[in-house]
């Protein structure tokens, strides 16, 4: 079973997408990786669709990416004692650390992070930015602001605080918690919410250590700033548009999406484009057509993958939701504009000295020059087929792996098919089966050429030294 498109679909299981022929209609509309939201649901729901995701990977044959999404550090305001309030521009509004419900002029916020990063002048948003206050005096426990825009405040609505680096991890007790249970089911991937720093990621990597890979989730004004030194020590990145157009006007989002994308393919990390991709889908069984278009510019522009939240969490049409996303990446990719984009916006790599990367430059001009029709990534780390998905070559990416989580985990990048193979002893078994399974899984027929790279001695991991052409 074969996907026909370079970039891949994350689609998020919930409450409208949880048993087990939703799930499998949703894997094959085209779902390659699952997300599982720990923002919402108990553990037992967690476990109950990893168990229907392995069950359908087994059945299918096929590898199937679970990510485990934790919620991270988001902040809230309390309670109110009587129901939501009406905040009006101009007038006085305190937040402190009692506990005490608030009403119109006052109201909890249990962060004392907070209130020991703030001053006078910060911009503190609420309800998804829909509210604005602006601090005038602070202390360790208050905070006494202006309401720049009003409008009704309910409890427990959330609080973003975009220009100031909280002192705080990205990893709350909650998060541990989640995170343990993701480890224990197998998780192939954690993302972490709200990441402000590059120390936010080592300190995840410390605990989780080999047993999952990261995405760092780009929903910080601070972490787009030192957007570089994350991309370097993370696994991938999700562009969550959400909050980042949450801490930073809309206006914006598009522009720093775009240098995310960018980032993330010269340094060959994966990239998710999420949040709103088809939002009218909640509802309705079409699109807009500013949706289609949006989800066409992430393709346009080489993502790794784009996302689904709601749409397929708690919408109306979860599996026509991905039908869609699976053609309009299936358009994009067949319209000849689309090579010649990826082309012009592929970095090549500069003299370095590195052999791996002089094996893939050679792979992605001999896929060219022998109108190769798959090229074949024999990896242990996933190392040699994320290098080469870096190519954005013209043929697709055949990633063997006798590693079951290399395999899962691959299934996220561009232009890769992921199988799980057993272990092979030498290079001429390796080319062997790579021009069997070519011929099987119809990537290649007989007597056209394929282009194989792998890392000798096999097992070593991150040594891409070999490239070999055969003949399927
Ligand atoms: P969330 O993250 O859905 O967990 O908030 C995505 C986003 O903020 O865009
Ligand atoms: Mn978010």
């Amino acid at each position: 079973m074969r996907r026909t498109r370079n970039a891949k679909i994350v689609a998020t299981l919930g409450p409208a997408s949880s048993d087990a022929a939703v799930v499998r209609q949703l894997f094959m509309a085209g779902v390659d990786v699952f997300r599982l939201n720990f923002s919402h649901g108990t553990h037992a729901d967690h476990a109950e669709r990893f168990k229907t995701l392995r069950a359908l990977e087994q059945e299918t044959g096929r590898p199937i990416g679970i990510l485990a999404d934790l919620q991270g550090p988001k902040l809230r305001v309390g309670t109110f004692a009587e129901g939501p309030v009406m905040l009006e521009a101009g007038q006085a509004f305190r937040l402190d650390l009692d506990k005490a419900p608030g009403n119109a002029q006052r109201a909890g916020l249990p962060h004392p992070e907070i209130f020991a990063a703030l001053v006078p002048g910060a911009e503190l948003l609420l309800d998804d930015g829909k509210l604005r206050l602006v601090v005038e005096r602070c202390g360790k426990d208050f905070a006494e602001t202006r309401v720049a825009v009003g409008g009704k405040l309910s409890e427990r609505k959330g609080v973003n605080v975009p220009g100031v680096v909280l002192p705080i991890t990205a990893l709350t007790e909650k998060d541990r918690r989640d995170l343990a249970l993701a480890l224990e089911l197998g998780a192939d991937w954690i993302a972490l919410s709200f990441v402000q720093r590059p120390e936010d990621v080592t300190e995840a990597r410390a605990l989780i250590g080999e047993r999952a890979a990261i995405v760092v989730k780009l929903e910080k004004p601070s972490a787009v700033e030192r957007l570089d030194e994350i991309v370097a020590v993370t696994d991938a990145v999700m562009v969550a548009r959400g909050d980042l157009g949450v801490e930073l006007p809309a206006e914006r989002v598009p522009a720093i999406q775009k240098r995310i994308v960018r980032t993330c393919r010269a340094l060959g990390k994966p990239v998710i484009v999420a949040t709103q991709m088809l939002e009218s889908m909640i509802d309705s069984p079409v699109p807009t057509r500013a949706e289609a278009s949006d989800v066409a510019t992430a393709i346009y522009d080489g993502a790794d993958a784009v996302m689904l939240s709601a749409e397929s969490a708690s919408g109306k049409h979860p599996v026509v939701a991905v039908d869609m996303m699976n053609r309009i990446i299936e358009q994009v990719e067949a319209d000849p504009a689309y090579r010649q984009l990826i082309d012009a916006s592929h970095t090549s790599a500069r003299p370095s000295g590195d052999v791996a990367e002089a094996v893939c430059c050679a792979m992605r001009r001999a896929v060219v020059l022998l109108h190769a029709q798959a090229i074949v990534c024999y990896t242990m780390s996933g190392h040699s087929s994320l290098r080469a998905a870096r190519e954005r070559p013209e043929s697709p990416i055949l990633s063997l792996t006798p590693k079951l989580a290399t395999a899962r985990r691959l299934v996220l990048v561009w232009g890769v098919h992921s199988v799980h193979i057993a272990d092979v002893a030498d290079v001429d078994e390796m080319t062997a089966l790579a021009c069997d399974i070519a011929r099987r899984e119809r990537f290649a027929e007989a007597g056209r050429f394929i282009v194989a790279i792998a890392g000798l001695p096999f097992g070593s991991p991150g040594t891409t030294n070999l490239i070999r052409i055969a003949t399927a």
